[in-house]
Formats: structure tokens, C-alpha cells, sequence
């Protein structure tokens, strides 16, 4: 089965094609983080129009770097939601084309889903799992069952990680997105500040970055005001090992309890080296659970993930009718 995957939630105009939901047979992202740069975060017109003038000409690259026509694809998969309903629009709306045009099966995806599927370019799943998903508008602990059945066990309460990395980034005037600066500098620092971590009620689930993220903002705003001088390294370092802490401790709290077999990394902060290094030595001393962590090239948004779910969608039957539309505020339980 070869399915035709479309990602356009955010600011990567992305197309793969996918055999099996595992084989990867075409891949291609165009990223728009240079013309967003200047404004210190995705503007959403700007994505939106940027969509536009991409989105045909990576089509036609991913349909010649696999060297099929579309007689070859059995579906089309495209990220309905959630993201930006505008940049969204661009993908729900080339997809419907396509799948009208070559009369194929439309496949509607949960962005999220891709993110957790992209770990079956590595290995099979092995059920129950659990996903530590982190990214730039997500922090949740997702338990599945069985293929195509998400349930959130714990999410973030107000920011996201990757968010929280991109407003401290800010803070320390890095450029956008500030993710891997910081984890960058972080290699270079040592925990010397005190840091707040937000453990919430003793069998929560959930995460909080807010106050960590207020935290840092002000120990940076006080020590300008003493003229004292921070390392920005340290107070990177500070910062991710309060993050790394929570998500951690939290899933490793979570593999018990919930008995799974394996454990995998999604989204975008799943780049972070910190974080990876941290998950890996933790999850060495529980030998009977397997821990995934995709290379970084699937972390962040890209097609090939949401052809991946898509095939898996595609067997469980599940069809989109050319009225689908954008919904950016999709929810991942039921899809
Ligand atoms: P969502 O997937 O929730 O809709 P998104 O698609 O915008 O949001 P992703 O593309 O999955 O998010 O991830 C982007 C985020 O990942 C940004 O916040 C970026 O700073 C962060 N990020 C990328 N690399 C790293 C890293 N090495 N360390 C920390 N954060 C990182
Ligand atoms: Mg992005
Ligand atoms: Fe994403």
C-alpha cells in the first residue's frame, strides 16, 4: 500500500510518500523558519501564503524523487488539524484536489498521530505503549492500546515545552525558533540556578511550564537590574534540567503504571539532546521496556508521519469525504 502524505500545519510545507506505512519512499519539507525569523514566531498569514506557493511544487518534487505517477498511490493522507486553521486550509484543500482529481481515498490525519507514527520508521509498535509527545503546541503522555487508539493520560495545563524553550530563547535574544539554542548552549553551562519544577498533584499526569518559563524571565530581568551577569549556558543548562526532570520522571512514573512495553519520543523538542540523553540512561535499568527515539529529521513536522498513520487509518478503513476541512482544534481521542 503507497500513501501520499501532506503536512502543512505550521511553517513546513511537507509531502512524503510512504510504502507500507514504514518504507520511506519520498520525502520533502520546505521550511519557512527564514521568513518568520524577523518577527520571532510563525506569523500565520505569512505561512499561509508561503503554503500556497509551495505546496504544488513539493508535490511534483516527492511525486519525481519516488519516480511514480499517481496510479501507483492507493490514498492520500493530510494533517486536518490541529495547527494553524490557514496554514491547514492549504493541505485539507490540495489533498481533497488530488484525491477528486485521480479519484483515490482522502485520509484525513491528526497532526499529533504523525508525530507519534513517525517512530514506525524505526521499529514496530508493540502494544499497550506509551508516547512522550513534546512540541512546540503539545506536552502530553499518550497510551495506546492498539494501533490508531490514543489516550492522553497527562498534558501540559498552559504552555507547551517547546513553546516554553521558544520564549526563554527569546528572553536570552537567540533567534527563532530558540529550541536548539538552547540546547546548544546547555552543553556549555552548568545547573547553577535554582529553578522551579512543576510536579502538580502527586498522581498528576500533567505538566505545567508557565511558572518555570516566568521564572527564568525574571531571574534574567533581576540580574540586569543588579548588573550582575548571568552565563547564558548555565541558565540554559538551569532551565532544561528543570524540563528534563518533570518530562522524565513523569514517564518513567507512567511506564510502571501503566505496564507498557515501549516507550516512544514524538514531536519536535524530541530533538533535544538533553532530553534523549536523559530518557536513554533512565530507561536502561528498566530492560524490559523498549525505548524509541526517532533521528531528528522525523521529530520535526514532515509528511512521511502522516503518510505512516495513514496507513494504519487507511486499514482501520477510515475514509475522509471531500467536505473535510481544517479543524485546529482537533482532538486526538476522537479520531
Ligand atoms: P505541534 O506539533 O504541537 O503542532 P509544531 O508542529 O509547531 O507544534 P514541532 O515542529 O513539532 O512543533 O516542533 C517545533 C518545536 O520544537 C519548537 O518549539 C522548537 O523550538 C522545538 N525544538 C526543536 N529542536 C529542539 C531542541 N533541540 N531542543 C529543544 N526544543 C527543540
Ligand atoms: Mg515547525
Ligand atoms: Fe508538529
Amino acid at each position: 500500500v503507497i500513501i501520499l502524505g501532506i503536512e502543512t500545519s505550521c511553517d513546513e510545507t511537507a509531502v512524503a510518500i510512504v510504502k507500507d506505512g514504514k518504507e520511506m519512499i519520498a520525502n520533502v519539507v520546505s521550511s519557512q523558519i527564514e521568513s518568520h525569523k524577523r518577527f520571532g514566531g510563525v506569523v500565520p498569514e505569512i505561512a499561509s501564503r508561503h503554503h500556497v506557493e509551495q505546496i504544488t511544487l513539493v508535490i511534483e518534487e516527492a511525486m519525481k524523487e519516488a519516480n511514480m505517477t499517481f496510479e501507483d498511490i492507493d490514498a492520500i493522507a493530510v494533517t486536518e488539524g490541529p495547527g494553524l486553521v490557514g496554514a491547514l486550509l492549504i493541505g485539507v484543500n490540495a489533498a481533497k484536489a488530488l484525491a477528486f482529481a485521480h479519484d483515490k481515498p482522502l485520509i484525513g490525519i491528526h497532526h499529533i498521530a504523525g508525530h507519534i507514527y513517525a517512530n514506525r520508521f524505526l521499529t514496530e509498535f508493540k502494544f499497550p505503549l506509551l508516547a512522550l509527545v513534546v512540541s512546540g503546541g503539545h506536552t502530553e503522555l499518550v497510551y495506546m492500546r492498539e494501533h490508531g487508539s490514543f489516550e492522553v493520560i497527562g498534558e501540559t495545563r498552559d504552555d507547551a515545552v517547546g513553546e516554553a524553550y521558544d520564549k526563554v530563547a527569546r528572553t536570552l535574544s537567540l533567534p527563532y525558533p530558540g529550541g536548539p539554542h538552547i540546547d546548544r548552549l546547555a552543553v556549555d553551562g552548568s545547573v547553577t540556578i535554582d529553578l522551579p519544577r512543576a510536579w502538580l498533584e502527586k498522581d498528576s499526569y500533567d505538566f505545567s511550564f508557565s511558572g518555570l518559563k516566568s521564572a527564568v524571565i525574571n531571574t534574567v530581568h533581576n540580574a540586569k537590574q543588579r548588573g550582575q551577569h548571568i552565563k547564558p549556558e548555565d541558565l540554559a543548562a538551569s532551565f532544561q534540567e528543570s524540563v528534563i526532570d518533570v518530562l522524565v520522571t513523569k514517564t518513567v512514573r507512567a511506564t510502571k503504571e501503566y505496564d507498557v512495553k515501549q516507550v516512544l519520543l514524538a514531536g519536535g523538542v524530541a530533538a533535544n539532546k538533553g532530553l534523549r540523553a536523559r530518557l536513554q540512561e533512565e530507561f536502561e535499568m528498566l530492560d524490559e521496556v523498549d525505548l524509541i527515539i526517532p533521528p531528528l529529521s522525523l521529530c520535526t513536522d514532515n509528511a512521511a508521519m502522516i503518510a505512516a498513520a495513514g496507513m494504519i487509518a487507511y486499514e482501520k478503513g477510515k475514509r475522509s469525504d471531500l467536505a473535510l476541512n481544517a479543524n485546529s482544534g482537533l482532538d486526538i481521542e476522537q479520531c
